[in-house]
């Protein structure tokens, strides 16, 4: 096993690391800003280094701060967590530059999956359904690209092969508007992600968010760990989560599965993965793959019982995967509301001193959080201060222990918003299953 790693990330998910390392007999270091020296991991870490001050592009986005953090403590390898340098291609290459182990895939597979237009060409080549699109970047010969677009049939999607977060898409719903949004998202994206390329896809206009996690190791073996659902979104944001997604069949599962873990035995996936799906009309479209471990990993968890992290650190320290397809089964229904500091009207965050903290509990409830009575949340970063997660024998069950924990949980001193999750777990929809992902703004009003 790996000796030593350093946690390069902070909050809940640093914690959740560093539990898989003690379980693992791993030392641990954790790596921190100026305004987290109170963190919970920083206080559970067997080493701490401060890396810089608040703002992320000091601290937690400073690369040579954190491969010196890596060197001073003698750590043999990083794990990036999720957002920060996760799936930054040039950070996990000057990681393995350095002598370190990058807890996650190989730099240039980052890359492949960083640029959509060469993701989708690799799930193509893989057998992964994608949405019908221009196969490749949009040129200047624009009768071309009409001709395209009637082929595909409108409303279309514009978007930039070097975009995420929900940024540099545009829909089109008419030939007319085509030309000027295709100029523009090329002028933005250009600006935001220094990559003007574009291409084009049908716009999807009512599917669910569907995605399958997966495994691989470095002896050429991948699983998938079924799907989850993540169509309760506000601003691309997902909010609520669960696993299995409502009303997929297991045939469906089986054959999206095993094209998912045969795409990451094509391209030598190493690590753990997610592949996006929009899902209509009982159909699978590729959209992205997520190549580090996700915020709503939790729900997979307890469904299959496999530990996400801890196979992430095994595949990192060259062992086999633990397990085969055929030991993923299926046990239940879980759901995971992503807890914010943030008021649940307006969504503004809200930061400050946690003053009483009641973390509810009982059986199939697992809280995955850093925060404890007397935790000052900062401004500086994402406002999720942790996950409520309710595992029941089925859907309705695991609706009922989390309302149930809901309500039981108390934070004071901020504003979270727990009310809303409140709401959706009442919300009929929602108890129906199987919404999309414009509808929880449309309940918003939004
Ligand atoms: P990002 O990397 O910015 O998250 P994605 O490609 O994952 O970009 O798309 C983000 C969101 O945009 C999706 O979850 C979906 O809501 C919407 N979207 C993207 N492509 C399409 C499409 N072809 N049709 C409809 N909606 C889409």
């Amino acid at each position: 096993m790996i000796e030593k790693i350093v946690i390069a990330n902070r909050g809940e998910i640093a914690l959740r690391i560093l539990r898989a390392c003690k379980e693992l007999g791993i030392k641990t270091v954790a790596v921190h800003s100026e305004a987290d020296r109170d963190l919970m991991h920083v206080r559970l870490a067997d080493e701490s280094v401060c890396i810089g001050p608040a703002a992320s592009a000091d601290s937690y986005l400073q690369v040579p701060s954190i491969i010196s953090a890596a060197e001073v403590t003698d750590a043999v390898a990083i794990h990036p967590g999720y957002g920060f340098l996760s799936e930054n291609a040039d950070f996990a290459e000057r990681v393995e530059e350095s002598g370190f182990i990058f807890i996650g895939p190989k730099p240039e597979t980052i890359r492949l999956m960083g640029d959509k237009i060469t993701a989708i060409e690799a799930m193509k080549a893989a057998g992964v359904p994608c949405v019908p699109g221009s196969d490749g970047p949009l040129d200047e010969n624009n009768e071309r690209t009409l001709k395209l677009a009637r082929e595909i049939g409108y409303p279309v999607i514009v978007k930039a092969a070097g975009g995420g977060g929900g940024r540099g898409m545009r829909v089109v719903h008419s030939e007319a508007a085509l030309l000027n949004a295709i100029s523009l998202t090329k002028a933005e994206a250009g600006a935001a992600f220094g990559n003007d390329t574009v291409y084009m896809e049908k716009y999807l206009e009512n599917p669910r968010h569907v995605e399958f996690q997966v495994l691989a190791d470095t002896h050429g073996q991948a699983i998938h760990l079924c799907e989850r659902d993540c169509s309760m979104q506000r601003r691309h944001q997902k909010v609520v989560e669960e696993a299995p997604a409502p009303g997929i069949s297991d045939e469906q599962r089986q054959r999206i599965g095993e094209r998912c873990a045969e795409a990451c035995r094509k391209i030598g996936y190493r690590g753990a993965g997610t592949f996006e799906f929009l899902y209509e009309n009982d159909e699978f479209y590729f959209i992205e793959m997520n190549t580090r471990v996700q915020v709503e990993h939790p729900v997979t968890e307890m469904i299959t019982g496999i530990d996400i992290v801890k196979e992430q650190l095994r595949i990192a320290a060259g062992e086999k995967l633990t397990y085969t397809q055929d030991q993923v089964r299926i046990n239940g229904h879980a759901i995971e509301c992503r807890i914010n500091a943030e008021d649940p009207k307006n969504f503004m965050p809200s930061p400050g001193t946690i003053t009483d903290l009641h973390i509810p509990g009982g059986p199939g409830i697992r809280v995955d959080t850093h925060i404890y009575a007397g935790y000052r949340v900062p401004p500086y970063y994402d406002s999720m201060i942790g996950k409520l997660v309710a595992h029941g024998e089925n859907r309705n069950a695991a609706i009922a222990r989390m309302k149930t924990a809901l309500s039981e949980m108390v934070v004071n001193g901020i504003k979270t918003n727990a009310p809303l999750h409140l709401e959706i777990m009442k919300d009929g929809a929602f108890i129906a299953g199987g919404a999309n992902i414009h509808y929880l703004e449309k309940k918003l009003g939004i």
